[in-house]
């Protein structure tokens, strides 16, 4: 029989009713299929232990942390299994480490490095339904690890790859992957596929709907995923291998930019490849011998300080003013060439949208711009870019 991976995030599991719910899903597709869950903590408890957490002084890179930040998965998991064994449905929980989910020690936003699939396999051939705690692992120090917020999408990818599942499904409160998040603009399209680097690039420009590192591992290991809602039944968002026709597919928002300018002594070292490697993308304004000026999203902050101030090279951060309002605006599509850069950059300045900063890759041309022309900015690329 084949096999599916089904993940349900925080609002899909926020309620009692949303679990009985979740596992009406489950036990419909558990008949032709064997399913293994992956379920995250109820909507907003992470938030919270997060909260408790820094209240104490512990922050990211602290094991405890983990250890806190991770428990709102248990619950779920049992919650789930129980209300699937009320069902008549075989079901048990798991914790990462019971699985086990082996990661990095990079306390906050570990690696998954190997999964031990046995007790999966074993408890599909018994016809029991795993249900496996997202967002948790464990290191060879035998601590408990978490793979960076939004994290169960990365074990619900990397369960898949693990068990050769033919899809990969993240539940949400979305019915799928639209042209920009659907809570922020409400003419937004829902797009029937996405292609990995393109989807890649929204996860990693600020479209919450996927984690970036799930999507870098779907791409690694080709597991195909479906977007899709726990609400309503609606087809959902593929995203695959398959090379897209058009040429534009989306935009991604990220608010509350900062802007940092770093000083350093080695003329060789690579700030931005360096943090691409965590998973942080920055929007280059200058590069001058020995010195670096780029915006960043405001959340990342205390991270990349963390990370550049850990290198020898490093001698100075500095944190510039810049206009509060600021947003970055990333359009993103197939293959963009410069003639596409030079098309969105006329349709802004023949609408007098100022852009203070602008960049463009293969799948993403990015603009940094007054939150105020936001809105307008995202209609205007709706109506002229095939969005
Ligand atoms: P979950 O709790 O299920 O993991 P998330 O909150 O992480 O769900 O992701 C779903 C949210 O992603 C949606 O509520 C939506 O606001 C946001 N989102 C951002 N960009 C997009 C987009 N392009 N398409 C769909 N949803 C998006
Ligand atoms: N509960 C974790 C978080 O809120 C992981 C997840 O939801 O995917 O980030
Ligand atoms: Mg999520």
């Amino acid at each position: 029989m084949s096999c599916v991976v089904q993940k349900f995030g925080g609002t899909s599991v926020a309620t009692l009713e949303r679990i009985n719910h979740v596992a009406e899903i489950v036990a419909k597709n558990k008949q032709n299929k064997n399913i293994v869950a992956v379920v995250s903590a109820m909507a907003g408890v992470t938030n919270k232990f997060i909260e408790y957490a820094h209240s104490l002084n512990g922050y990211e890179g602290n094991p405890e942390y983990d250890f806190i930040i991770s428990s709102g998965e248990m619950v779920t998991a049992g919650l789930l299994s129980v209300a699937l064994n009320n069902m008549g449905i075989k079901a048990r929980s798991y914790a990462g480490w019971q699985v086990p989910i082996n990661t990095s020690s990079n306390y906050g936003s570990a690696d998954i490095e190997s999964i031990g699939i046995q007790n999966i396999i074993s408890d599909l051939n018994n016809g029991i339904v795993p249900i496996i705690c997202g967002f948790q692992g464990i290191d060879k120090k035998n601590r408990i690890t978490t793979l960076g917020r939004g994290g169960s999408d990365l074990t619900a990818v990397a369960i898949a790859d693990a068990i050769k599942a033919e899809i990969c499904d993240i539940y949400s409160d979305v019915d799928g992957v639209y042209t920009v998040d659907p809570n922020l603009y409400f003419k937004a399209k829902r797009l029937d596929k996405v292609y990995y680097n393109e989807m890649l690039e929204m996860a990693a420009l600020g479209a919450k709907v996927l984690q970036e590192q799930s999507v870098a591992y779907a791409l690694k290991k080709q597991i195909k995923i479906r977007v899709a809602s726990s609400f309503v039944e609606n087809g959902g968002t593929i995203i695959s291998n398959e090379i897209p026709t058009r040429k534009f597919c989306g935009i991604a928002i990220t608010h509350n930019l900062v802007q940092l300018k770093v000083f350093y002594n080695n003329e060789s070292l690579d700030i931005d490849s360096l943090l691409r490697k965590h998973f942080i993308r920055i929007d280059i304004i200058k590069v001058v011998p020995y010195k670096i000026s780029f915006f960043l999203d405001r959340k990342k902050l205390n991270i990349v300080k963390e990370i550049l101030l850990k290198i020898d090279n490093v001698i100075n951060i500095k944190q510039e003013m810049i206009h509060r309002h600021c947003s970055r605006l990333s359009l993103i599509g197939f293959d963009l060439k410069q003639k596409d850069f030079e098309y969105v950059l006329s349709l802004m300045s023949s609408n007098n949208i100022e852009i203070f900063c602008c960049s463009k890759g293969k799948y993403g041309i990015n603009l940094v711009l007054l939150t105020e022309f936001l809105f307008k900015a995202i209609d205007i690329l709706h109506r002229n870019c095939g969005l």
